[in-house]
């Protein structure tokens, strides 16, 4: 096909650089009551201004933007969990923060599947009352403390933070690892073995307790903002630090099964962040007296991306609908988490290679996006294991082991 451009195709150019400026390819947020589209439109905004170019540099240096979360905050999304939102608007407003900065997705998603979420079903009244108000405008951090330095993947089977009885208290014992805000939150979720009847259960602890101590685990590749920790626990706790329907393995899986579908919304924003900045290079970048758009490979190359990502947000859309209906089942979770991570990494493999040597600089965002989507692609369980609890629901047999 001669790359001479005809008055249609240089017009469908700049129609199409104009018209696909959001990059939901599948206008989902057509399907929110108007409340709910301000609201992310919003969001949208915050993040666009605010966290897209402000994060680069705290991603470099591994630090926390607390400035970013106080302004989410600000937005609601600190209490996504709790103040009725429809299960779309959710995963819209994930998908906008992740398109944005995929760590502070991770802290935010996290916060409010695995911390606002746990505290409020499976926490006491009082543990809801102290600390869902500073959680829901995130000025208050959490920790979800499950992974160990010795068992990650069999985890439910192996867990070896011990929590033992003693008359009126509860002693912990133990570590963790890869505990995202490890380091900087104010309250512990952290699950440990019940010494007298061997379930796992799950307590609730201010970081400041005697006892907790935390380490910045430095060098990662991806999700540098989140602030991953190894914990050391030598802890002495009221009997009231127990969730009181914290008391076994079942409750863990069940919060996990919805932060694994949040994975997914994570991997939409990740692939719509990594199509706009392709786009945008490969319409701005010349070569052989053109932009590079104008070359069919590189528009193979973005069909590609964007094909990835139609598939993935047209997977969380209906699983949205799934989840109004009380309808996420873990084979439909799994599905969702190891089936969009690996999308959205084959997609940061083309954008690198539509960005030429730029694409290995952080500072074009996609280096940044592919060792962010690289993490994403081993938490909250990695693609192998997902891919067997997904094995086993389709075949009643389990082959971990
Ligand atoms: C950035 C980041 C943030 C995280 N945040 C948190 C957090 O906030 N809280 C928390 O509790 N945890 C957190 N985690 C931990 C995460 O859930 C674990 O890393 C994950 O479950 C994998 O465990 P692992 O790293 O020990 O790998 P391993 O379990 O050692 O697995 C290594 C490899 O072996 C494969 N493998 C293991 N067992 C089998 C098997 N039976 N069959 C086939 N293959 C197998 C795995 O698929 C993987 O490819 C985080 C991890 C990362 C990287």
């Amino acid at each position: 096909m001669s790359t001479k451009a005809t008055p249609e195709s240089s017009q469908g150019v700049r129609t199409s650089a104009s018209s696909h400026s959001h990059p939901d390819l599948l206008d989902l947020a057509r399907h929110l009551s108007a409340e709910e589209q301000e609201r992310l439109q919003r969001i949208e905004a915050y993040v666009q201004e605010n966290v897209r170019h402000q994060s680069i540099e705290p991603w470099h240096h591994e630090q926390l933007p607390i400035d970013m979360l106080h302004g989410l905050g600000d937005l609601g999304v600190g209490e996504l969990f709790l103040d009725g939102s429809s299960q779309l608007f959710q995963g819209l407003a994930h998908i906008a923060v992740a398109r944005a900065d995929v760590s502070i997705s991770a802290v935010v998603g996290i916060h409010n599947e695995l911390i606002v979420g746990t505290i409020e079903s499976l926490g006491s009244a009082e543990q809801k009352e102290h600390w869902l108000p500073g959680l829901r405008r995130l000025r208050t951090l959490g920790a979800f403390c499950l992974t160990e330095p010795d068992h990650g993947s069999d985890i439910a089977g192996g867990l070896a933070t011990s929590a033992t009885f003693e008359g009126n208290s509860w002693r912990i014992r133990g570590s963790k690892r890869w505990i995202g805000l490890g380091t900087v939150a104010d309250v512990a979720v952290i699950w440990a073995r019940d010494t007298s009847d061997g379930h796992i259960k799950g307590f609730l602890v201010p970081t400041d307790t005697p006892g907790y101590r935390a380490h910045k685990i430095t060098n990662k590749t991806g999700l540098r903002i989140m602030q991953n920790a190894e914990l050391e626990l030598d802890l002495t706790l009221p009997e009231s630090a127990l969730m009181p329907k914290a008391t076994s393995f079942a409750a863990t899986s069940e919060g996990l099964r919805g932060s694994r579908a949040w994975v997914g919304w994570q991997a939409v924003g990740a692939q719509q962040a990594l199509l706009d900045t392709a786009r945008h290079h490969a319409l701005t970048r010349t070569q052989f007296g053109k932009p590079l758009a104008s070359f069919q490979l590189v528009q193979t190359a973005l069909a590609t991306m964007a094909g990835n990502l139609a598939v993935s947000t047209a997977f969380m859309g209906e699983l949205a609908r799934l989840q109004e209906a009380n309808q996420l089942t873990m084979l439909r979770a799994t599905l969702a988490k190891a089936t969009l991570t690996r999308l959205a990494r084959e997609s940061a493999a083309t954008a690198r290679d539509v960005l030429g040597g730029n694409g290995i600089l952080s500072t074009h965002e996609v280096a940044k996006i592919a060792g962010d989507i690289d993490a994403i692609y081993t938490y909250e369980g990695s693609y192998g294991i997902n891919m067997l609890i997904a094995g086993r629901e389709l075949t009643g047999v389990s082959a971990f082991v």
